[in-house]
């Protein structure tokens, strides 16, 4: 083994994974562990997937890279289905999260300069945001942690606390060229938007002429119950960041235009040498095929709710969980005790789950997930809790 190999940059739980089925995964070792991170919300579908494995095969053994001077067969087939079941005319396809934010953000930065000049370039973002590693979604993700060692990072930047209406009518001006937020922040600790703040969000930036972007990569692609997220809270945004869930685990990513930002950014403009690549987007189009017309996205609600209604009882006995939150299949758990420790101990118990904020638990189960597995999870989380109410 030669772990020092790899630059340390995450803190890894000390176990190699070599194989998953579902929702289960199995390390060198052959211990089985039940994965309630599901790849940090990209496996919808969980391991294994034939629809995925099937995709990955079929078009491997056909095309894998072009270039994009050519058109493929498969882009095309994601921009349809995305397109299909939103409000939206246009994608941008890339490869990761962080790149669909970068587009947005250059989108944003166009159409404010073609509307109002060089000095309408200021973009909004939110406290406890969290939108990508690269510096562009570095300087608008509102985490000093994240922040602090690259600074300087772009300006013409300005933060507002999430769900503030007063403070998002007093940082908007003319000047504003783009607004980007997250309907329920993920990496921030599972923090649902008011509808009536996304309302004001909405009217704000039309009164501005300013471009609205709703970063859906973690919320999005059926995790609440709709294939779009802003589908639940009835505010329709200009552009739309997705990756995480669009591939299933293979890496794509994409931002989504509207009739008004269609056309912003035009040859030349922008570009990705892999972006929409023929095997990315052929596993992308199954993916999505399977999400909605496989039936899947449809069960997420209900799933859900199973599993918060049993997280509040769960909650009402033993204490230690302060509130169960969240929408769908993105369940935030916050709790009176360490997160992290809480995870720790689920981890000895061969059950996987994400931290978020500072004091919450992430359960980002496959959107496909079964009842017996919610339900092995719920067994294990009650115990964990049970320990931590005892220890006081
Ligand atoms: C994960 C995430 C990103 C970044 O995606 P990467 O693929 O890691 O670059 C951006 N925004 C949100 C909301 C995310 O959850």
């Amino acid at each position: 083994m030669s772990r020092e190999h790899l630059m340390n940059t995450y803190g890894r739980y000390d176990v190699t994974f070599e194989k998953g089925v579902g929702c289960k995964l199995y390390d060198v070792n052959g211990k089985e562990y039940l994965d309630f991170i599901s790849g940090v919300a990209v496996n919808c579908l969980g391991h294994s997937h034939p629809v995925i494995v099937n995709a990955i095969k079929e078009q491997s053994q056909k095309l894998i890279h072009i270039s994009n001077y050519f058109w493929n067969t498969e882009h095309t087939k994601v921009a349809e289905k995305l397109i299909e079941n939103s409000d939206h005319k246009n994608v941008f396809l890339c490869n990761s999260g962080t790149e669909a934010v970068e587009g947005a953000l250059k989108l944003g930065r166009k159409y404010g300069k073609l509307k109002g000049g060089p000095d309408k370039h200021t973009i909004i973002y939110m406290e406890d945001s969290f939108h990508g590693r690269s510096m562009g979604a570095l300087s608008v993700t509102g985490q000093g942690k994240y922040q602090e060692s690259f600074k300087p990072l772009i300006g013409g930047v300005k933060s507002v606390p999430f769900n503030d209406i007063e403070a998002l009518k007093k940082a908007f001006d003319a000047n504003v060229c783009a607004l980007i937020l997250e309907p329920i922040q993920g990496e921030g600790g599972i923090n649902t938007a008011d509808i009536e703040f996304l309302r004001e969000a909405r009217r704000l930036c039309d009164e501005h002429d300013a471009i609205l972007i709703f970063d859906e990569i973690q919320c999005g692609m059926g995790r609440l119950g709709t294939l779009f997220a802003y589908k639940q809270f009835d505010v329709i945004p200009d552009v739309i960041c997705l990756a995480k869930a669009l591939g299933g685990g293979f890496p794509i990513g994409a931002f989504v235009a509207n009739e008004k930002a269609r056309d912003v950014l035009v040859a030349g403009d922008h570009g990705s040498t892999y972006g929409g690549n023929p095997l990315a987007s052929a596993v992308s189009a199954a993916v999505l095929t399977e999400l909605v017309e496989g039936g899947v996205v449809a069960k997420v609600t209900e799933k859900g709710n199973y599993l918060k209604s049993k997280l509040t009882e769960i909650k009402d006995k033993y204490g230690v969980i302060k509130e169960v939150k969240g929408m769908g299949l993105l369940i935030g758990i916050s709790l009176t005790v360490s997160p992290k420790d809480f995870a720790s101990l689920c981890f000895k118990k061969g059950f996987l789950v994400a931290t978020a904020g500072t004091d919450v638990v992430r359960l980002l189960p496959p959107l496909n997930v079964s009842s017996e597995d919610m339900d092995s999870a719920l067994a294990i989380i009650e115990e964990v809790v049970k320990e931590f109410s005892i220890k006081g």
